[in-house]
């Protein structure tokens, strides 16, 4: 359970039990210091939070009266939103944008922001994987910082052998080579996107070879996934299926399915999330869909505040049976949610 990694991250003795006002007010003190350094630190939000004073913010649901973040603004201001020199900048992704403008999006991160998410893997993905397995990364893990590489950090960090492979051609060109892999290195665990996955787990299928027979946990991200999809690959490989969703923006990782695997519990001694009502921009309550929107509470190089994600999901309410104290996002853009919208 990820509780007791956030217990050690807002800094609560142990032996004292995590609670929400516990995460509450560690949250709301690092709210306040985000506000005052993006102030003071960057022109973007010097603009933005004109008249703000982070002093005066109560509790964190006065985040409802700060102003939002929107990608758009992250195209056209991006580098005025950087809160440190450049020389403390290790790593800047760019990212290509929908817009009729075609400006890339850039994320501007610290050595430390990086360490973050590698910290973030090193003990969420304790759920689904230890020392001894042999973990397959499918994600592109090229350049140093890139999201498999950082995984595979935090995966060597916890003691399992990590192969990243990176992200496989869509058309499917390369997929007898992995099934190989998998089967002559006993691969247990794997981080892929759903696509990939299915396509393998269908190859497999398919050649009668039964080279996903080792496969034990797998880590579906960066794509939506459908019951079908996650049914489909437990039923041919006779594993467990574990969902993510996170962002570049977000520092990559967001929120991850426990063992439960009933929602996603956010990183939240890292982000704030709201559900908000995309239309007016009101948070909605428990239990209903709307826009998600993310605050950083960590990130050095280029904090996010109140950054609206367009992706859709709600607030399950009530508690997880896995006993933890995290809140609980339910899928990212599930149709189902989306209806009236
Ligand atoms: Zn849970």
């Amino acid at each position: 359970m990820i509780d007791s990694w956030i217990q050690s991250k807002i800094g609560l003795p142990q032996g004292e039990a995590l609670t929400r006002s516990a995460i509450e007010s560690y949250q709301l003190e690092r709210l306040r210091a985000t506000l005052l350094r993006a102030k003071s630190s960057s022109r973007f939000y010097a603009d933005k939070l004109a008249g703000i004073e982070p002093g005066d913010i109560a509790d964190t649901s006065c985040l409802a009266g700060l102003p939002f973040t929107f990608p758009s603004e992250l195209t056209e201001q991006g580098t005025g939103m950087v809160c440190v020199p450049a020389s403390e900048i290790s790593r800047i992704v760019t990212l290509p944008t929908s817009g009729t403008t075609g400006e890339p999006k850039r994320i501007y991160f610290t050595e430390a922001d990086q360490e973050l998410m590698i910290d973030y893997i090193h003990h969420g993905l304790r759920v689904m994987t230890g020392p001894g397995d042999v973990f397959l990364v499918l994600m592109p893990c090229e350049r140093p910082g890139s999201v498999g590489d950082l995984v595979r950090v935090g995966l060597e960090r916890m003691g399992v052998k990590v192969i990243a492979l990176g992200i496989l051609p869509p058309d499917g060109s390369r997929d007898a080579e992995v099934l190989e892999l998998m089967q002559s290195e006993g691969i247990n665990s794997m981080l892929a996107t759903a696509s990939a996955a299915v396509r393998l787990a269908a190859a497999d299928i398919q050649a009668k070879k039964g080279c996903g027979a080792s496969m034990r946990t797998l880590l579906l991200s960066a794509e939506y996934v459908s019951d079908e999809g996650r049914n489909f690959i437990e039923a041919a490989w006779q594993c467990e299926v574990f969902e993510h969703y996170g962002m570049t923006e977000m520092g990559l990782g967001g929120a991850m399915a426990c063992e439960a695997r009933s929602g996603y519990h956010p990183r939240e001694a890292d982000l704030i999330f709201e559900i908000i009502d995309p239309a007016t921009g009101a948070p909605l309550p428990d239990g209903e869909p709307g826009e998600l929107v993310f605050t950083t509470l960590t990130r050095e190089a280029m904090p996010f505040i109140r950054y609206r994600t367009g992706d859709f999901s709600r607030w399950i309410p009530g508690d997880c049976s896995c006993g933890s104290v995290l809140r609980r996002l339910d899928r990212v853009g599930d149709r189902k949610l989306l209806k009236g919208y």
